[in-house]
Formats: structure tokens, C-alpha cells, sequence
């Protein structure tokens, strides 16, 4: 009984990377994109429709991963896209201010009991870079400690997550990072709040901030174990050093505010991104009014940008969150990412197969494990090659996830019952029983 299919074609796809690596590295404009974790082609995409991808050779796929995380509300959503045609009309930039980046700021004031103001950038990797340079300024310390697997955008003294078990001196991650560009940075393992107190009792004094994504979700979603959070925020305070809470994915994802609203921790610096741009090129970061003042032209710490809050994108990320602001709609993007990761311990336990899903909000991955995986030494030992087939067979099967083992699925309030089935179906041919 079991329907031959042919398989997907992607002729188009072929020839189009094929070209591109002729004139972009790897034939793409950021690493993951090129399938290397997983391998094969990887689809070029004509257009997004709500909660589809559709690629160069008109194949259709449920998006579970939605750009990364920003398109909470699908692609092209008809109120975000008004917003931005609206501003388009009136010019797409000024380097000058606009009532579109107050309107912005204050929502994002008003969403987050730590902020009292913020300044908007263009990637989450400006964020991370700013605040870290705005810690060490406002402690005059230089010392920045972060956790093994986390991603702060690939800015030098971040690219650094070597290191386990004890406290290492950072080592860089990628040639043409200096050692003394990551000297300053040092690596302790997520969830791991002993090694952290550690290292506060020998050299306490030298820290100027934690970094730390608060839910995990650059080593695919780790969530903070129970008092990690805490315990940060106790030992900074306890040494006056600052905690930085990277919210660039876990902003309106994590919960419908973001993880510092889910766990009650208030920051004294977040960085946000992804959500708050609506799809297009934003970041931002924020906090305490007496941090934050010390921000060039109110303060002598220098941050600046030629697009920063650019009116398109300050327009996509008001449209986003009025809408994602209505009842029900943020819990429709949870109630999705639930249904997908029932569906798939569901599904691989009637095929035998070892899947552990970890979700926080709208945010999930399948581990291929039998055990929870609690930080990135763990998700290392994971089956990757598991997660490999089974990102193929989903691919073959009309779903997209994301192509690594180690990345956060994405869901949005306009994935609903038919994705869902298509969910189920792509499940159902790859664990034929
Ligand atoms: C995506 C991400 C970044 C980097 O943001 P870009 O806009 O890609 O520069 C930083 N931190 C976290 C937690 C992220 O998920």
C-alpha cells in the first residue's frame, strides 16, 4: 500500500548554488545556510507565503524556521507589509529621527520591566557588541564571562565558546580572531551556576558582565536549568559586575514578552533583535536609565549607525507587535510549536527511535537522544546523523527545519491546522512502521 513518490526536484536550486559559489562564499550570505551540517543542496527560495516556503522549482515546504526566528507572524503578512509599503512611500531612510523609532522604543520599554530606554540597532550581533562595550565601560572592568555554545553574533571578542568543565581562557573560534581579542572572554558551561560561582570567588573583581542567552537556543533550545538564572543575577550583583541577558532570539519567542518576563530575572542589559524587526534588518539594546545614559550624545560611550532605526524596519517591528499584541495570537504560535513537538515524541516512539523535543514557547528541537540535553557538551553527543536523515526525510516529506543539528525550530501564529496535517503526514513517511 505504501505510495511511490517521486521524489522533489531541485534542478533549479542546483544550478542556482552551483553559480552562486562561483561569486559568494559558499554560494551563501551566512554559513548555516549552505547545508553543510546536514548536506545536500540547499533550496533557493522564490517567495514565502504565510507559513510556506516556496523554492526555485516550485517545491512547497511548512516553514519551521521562519528566517531564523523573526517572522513570528509568517511571511509576508498583510498588515506588516502596509506598514512597510507605507513607509517605503515616504522614503526608506534619512539619518535623521524619526516618531516611528519613539513609538518602537516605547513599546519595547513598555514590554520589558528592565528597560527603561533602548537604542536600536541593525543585527543582534551590533546589540551583543554594544552592550558588552557599555558593561565594561559603566564597571570600568574588562573581564566578560559567557557560556560554551551560546551565540552572540560573530563579533571578535564573542567568537569564543571553547573551553569546558573549568574556567579556560577563551580560544578563538574562527582564524583572524586574535588571541588578545578573546583574552578578556572566558567560557563556563550553560546550566553550570557552581563553576560560575567559582570563578566569581577567585577573580570576581575583574568581571565586568555575564552574557548569557536565557533560554539557550544556538546549541539548539536549552533551557536554563532551575535556579541558573538566579544564581546569575545573585553572584553579579553580589560582585558588581553587570548581567546581560542576549534576548535576540528569546524576545516574543521564549514567552510572549521574552525569558526575563518567564523567569522574573530583571537584566541589567538586554539585547534584543530577530521579532522586534519584523522581518527586516533591526536590533536593539536596552536597560537601567543610568547605564543606558552613558550611550553617545547622552554618555561618552560611542555606538553609532548609519541605517539604525531604519523607518522601514522600525515600521515592520510596530506592525508585528500590534498584531502579535492581539489575544490569542502569540498563544496560537505556542499552541503550534506544542502540537509539533508532541507530534514528533509521538511519532518517533511508536518508530523506537531516541527523540528528546525541548521547547520554550515558540521555540524547539529535537534532540536526538534519549536524555535531556542540559548543555552543549551534551548536545555534541547527541546522534547527529539521526537528526541528519531525519531533516532529509522531513525536507523530502514538504517541511522545512532548520539544517543543523543544533538550531532552534521556529513556529508563527499563522501555522494552523492544514501545516499541522502536513506536519503529521511528513512525520508519518519518515518513520514508516
Ligand atoms: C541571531 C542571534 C544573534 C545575532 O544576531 P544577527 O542579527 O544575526 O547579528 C545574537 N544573539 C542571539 C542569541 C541570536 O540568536
Amino acid at each position: 500500500m505504501t505510495e511511490v513518490k517521486a521524489p522533489r526536484l531541485t534542478t533549479t536550486s542546483e544550478r542556482l548554488f552551483a553559480a552562486s559559489q562561483r561569486v559568494i562564499p559558499g554560494g551563501v550570505n551566512s554559513p548555516v545556510r549552505a547545508f553543510r551540517g546536514v548536506g545536500g543542496t540547499p533550496r533557493f527560495i522564490a517567495r514565502g507565503e504565510g507559513a510556506w516556503l516556496v523554492d526555485a522549482d516550485g517545491n512547497r515546504y511548512v516553514d519551521l524556521v521562519l528566517s531564523w526566528g523573526p517572522l513570528i507572524l509568517g511571511h509576508a503578512h498583510p498588515e506588516v507589509l502596509e506598514a512597510i509599503v507605507r513607509a517605503a512611500e515616504r522614503g526608506t531612510t534619512y539619518g535623521a529621527p524619526t516618531e516611528l523609532e519613539l513609538r518602537l522604543a516605547e513599546r519595547v520599554v513598555a514590554t520589558f520591566p528592565s528597560l527603561d530606554m533602548v537604542r536600536f540597532v541593525s543585527s543582534g550581533t551590533e546589540a551583543t557588541m554594544s552592550a558588552v562595550r557599555l558593561a565594561r565601560a559603566a564597571t570600568g572592568r574588562t573581564v566578560l564571562v559567557k557560556f560554551d555554545g551560546c551565540y552572540h553574533g560573530h563579533a571578535d571578542h564573542l567568537l569564543a565558546a571553547a573551553g569546558s568543565g573549568v574556567a579556560t581562557l577563551g580560544l578563538p573560534d574562527s582564524p583572524g580572531v586574535t588571541a588578545a581579542a578573546v583574552g578578556d572572554t572566558l567560557v563556563l558551561p550553560f546550566n553550570d551556576l557552581a563553576a560560575v560561582e567559582a570563578l566569581f570567588d577567585a577573580r570576581g573583581v575583574e568581571v565586568a558582565a555575564i552574557l548569557v542567552e536565557p533560554v539557550a537556543g544556538n546549541m539548539g533550545v536549552v533551557p536554563p536549568v532551575a535556579g541558573f538564572l538566579q544564581g546569575l543575577r545573585a553572584v553579579t550583583r553580589r560582585h558588581g559586575a553587570l548581567l546581560v541577558f542576549d534576548e535576540v532570539m528569546t524576545g516574543w519567542r521564549a514567552h510572549s514578552r521574552g525569558a526575563q518576563v518567564l523567569y522574573g530575572i530583571e537584566p541589567d542589559l538586554t539585547c534584543l533583535g530577530k521579532v522586534v524587526g519584523g522581518g527586516l534588518p533591526a536590533a536593539a539594546y536596552g536597560g537601567r536609565r543610568d547605564l543606558m545614559e552613558r550611550v553617545a550624545p547622552a554618555g561618552p560611550v560611542y555606538q553609532a549607525g548609519t541605517l539604525s532605526g531604519n523607518p522601514l524596519a522600525m515600521a515592520a517591528g510596530l506592525a508585528t507587535l500590534d498584531v502579535l499584541a492581539r489575544p490569542g495570537t502569540w498563544e496560537r504560535a505556542e499552541a503550534f510549536a506544542r502540537g509539533v513537538a508532541e507530534a514528533i515524541e509521538r511519532r518517533a516512539e511508536d518508530a523506537r527511535v531516541s527523540v528528546t523535543v525541548q521547547r520554550v514557547g515558540t521555540m524547539l528541537t529535537p534532540f536526538f537522544s534519549a536524555e535531556p540535553v542540559r548543555d552543549f557538551a551534551a548536545a555534541r553527543g547527541t546522534d547527529r546523523a539521526g537528526y541528519n536523515a531525519f531533516f532529509h526525510a522531513m525536507l523530502e516529506g514538504g517541511v522545512y527545519l532548520p539544517p543543523s543539528a543544533f538550531e532552534a525550530a521556529f513556529t508563527s501564529a499563522v501555522h494552523g491546522e492544514a501545516e499541522m496535517a502536513a506536519v503529521e503526514a511528513a512525520l508519518t513517511s519518515t518513520w514508516r512502521r
